[in-house]
């Protein structure tokens, strides 16, 4: 069998939708699993839903409306999300009295894009001839703990889908899975991050056993950079799962940086293939071996970069004194990128919307702390790398032309990744420059 995910510009309307359902059909006999996103713009609608009805009222009429007429173009029953919009107006209603939102019921929230995504997309197959049913990936065993908004997988699931899927699902009938969603113990509706679904195919693709796991959605491939921010980027035929790792990693929207992982373990290969043109091959995502690459291979950046500087002249040398401070960023769960050391200093970077508030003022107990915000960190990635001779070279000399000042850099910790800070104003015209020193123009 194979998974196949489909992206929310894939289910995003009726079009797409058709062809995903021609897509599907066009891989019956490989037993398709079909994981589904919420269609394109819906999440960000639902949050900003809940947030307004924080503020005292929220009107759900114009994603109903939406909903609405998805379902008249796909010629589908009018009633199909009843249940859903109910629940979601009931909800918001709840919100709006209470006049909080936890990251509780924001989960809760957001989960009812996919939700209405696997029942629509099902009800499409159904209907095109092709048997199918949705279901709730909670409902098949998908289970984690309670830290809503980036909820973590608990390792039962695996084989509780096994097992259920086996139970419920009959082997002639697609199951249309939401992505994205979760539940935790006590029966919360937890979600996975955002770009969620990528993970959840992956963990479906490495509890039943896939022999691929496709990630269908807007662009050909993994390319050299983001074509967002490199027009001339080209798709790449295939890569090493470290490499795909590190380039989801540092930023590379096109997966989620979980979805590796459960891959790596049953040496699943990936691919990413584009729904608007089905044909094409796409990229294959495949263990080193397999994908024997070497050199640059693509380039990656994360914008909204925060760096912290923590000195401490008396402390820094001293045993104990980084395990300390680690211990700080563990205890308020602050993820740390890329980390340089002196002689009396420590400088590491987190994401910007990560708040630094209270580990800063812990900190402050024992050392100075300084924070410097907007910055970009920009990553090379590819097999080797590390020990590429003139590497070094070429990306100073290149940003030096471009008069880009580099503010830290890291080098050497993996064998497929060299990483570096810019400011953020610099990132785009970085990457250019780099892509057009490593591909040409
Ligand atoms: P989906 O909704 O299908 O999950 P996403 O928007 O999450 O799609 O991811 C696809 C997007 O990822 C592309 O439109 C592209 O702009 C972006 N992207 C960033 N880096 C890369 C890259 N190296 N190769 C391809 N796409 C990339
Ligand atoms: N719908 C979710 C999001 O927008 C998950 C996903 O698309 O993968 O983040
Ligand atoms: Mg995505």
């Amino acid at each position: 069998m194979i998974v196949m995910k489909f992206g929310g510009t894939s289910v995003a309307e009726a079009a797409r939708i058709r062809d995903v359902v021609e897509i599907v059909r066009g891989r019956r006999s490989r037993q398709p699993v079909v994981v589904v996103s919420a269609q394109g713009g819906v999440t960000n609608a639902l949050i900003e839903l809940a947030e307004s009805a924080v503020r005292g009222s929220a009107d759900p009429a114009p994603l109903r409306e939406r909903f609405v007429g998805l379902l008249a173009d796909l010629q589908l029953p009018a009633d199909l999300l009843r249940d859903e919009i109910d629940e979601l107006a009931a909800l918001l209603q709840g919100i709006t009295l209470v006049g909080d939102l936890t990251t509780r019921s924001l989960d809760r929230m957001m989960s009812f894009g996919e939700r209405c995504s696997a029942r629509v997309v099902a009800a499409a197959l159904d209907a095109a001839g092709i048997s199918a049913i949705g279901v709730m990936s909670y409902d098949l065993g998908l289970l984690t703990d309670s830290h809503y908004g980036r909820a973590e997988v608990l390792p039962e699931s695996y084989e509780t889908i096994a097992q259920r899927f086996a139970e419920r699902v009959s082997p002639d009938v697609v199951a249309v899975v939401t992505g994205f969603v979760a539940r935790d113990e006590a029966g919360f509706i937890t979600t996975l991050g955002r770009g969620g679904s990528d993970f959840t195919a992956a963990i479906f693709g490495s509890a039943l056993g896939a022999h691929e796991i496709e990630i269908w959605t807007d662009v050909d491939g993994v390319m050299t950079s983001d074509p967002r921010i490199v027009a001339d980027a080209r798709r790449l035929e295939r890569m090493s799962f470290s490499e795909a790792a590190e380039l989801a990693y540092y930023g590379a929207k096109v997966i989620h940086p979980a979805t590796i992982h459960p891959a790596v373990r049953h040496d699943i290969p990936i691919r990413v293939l584009n729904t608007l043109r089905p044909d094409q091959p796409g990229t294959q995502i495949v263990n080193a071996e397999t994908a024997a690459t070497t050199g640059v291979r693509s380039i990656a950046s994360k914008a909204d970069i925060t760096l912290v500087h923590v000195t401490s002249l008396r402390m820094l040398l001293q045993h104990g004194f980084m395990a300390r401070l680690f211990e700080v960023f563990e205890r308020h769960r602050i993820v740390i990128d890329m980390i340089s050391t002196s002689e009396v200093s420590v400088s590491l970077t987190t994401e910007g919307d990560t708040d630094l508030a209270a580990a800063a003022e812990e900190l402050g107990g024992f050392a100075e702390v300084r924070v410097e915000s907007d910055k970009a960190i920009l990553c090379l990635v590819g097999e080797g790398l590390r020990d590429a001779p003139d590497l070094l070279d070429r990306i100073f000399g290149t940003l030096r032309t471009e008069s880009i000042p580099v503010r830290m850099v890291s080098v050497g910790a993996s064998r497929v990744n060299v990483s570096m800070l810019v400011d953020r104003t610099d990132e785009h015209r970085a990457v250019r420059s780099l892509h057009a020193e490593f591909f040409g123009a």
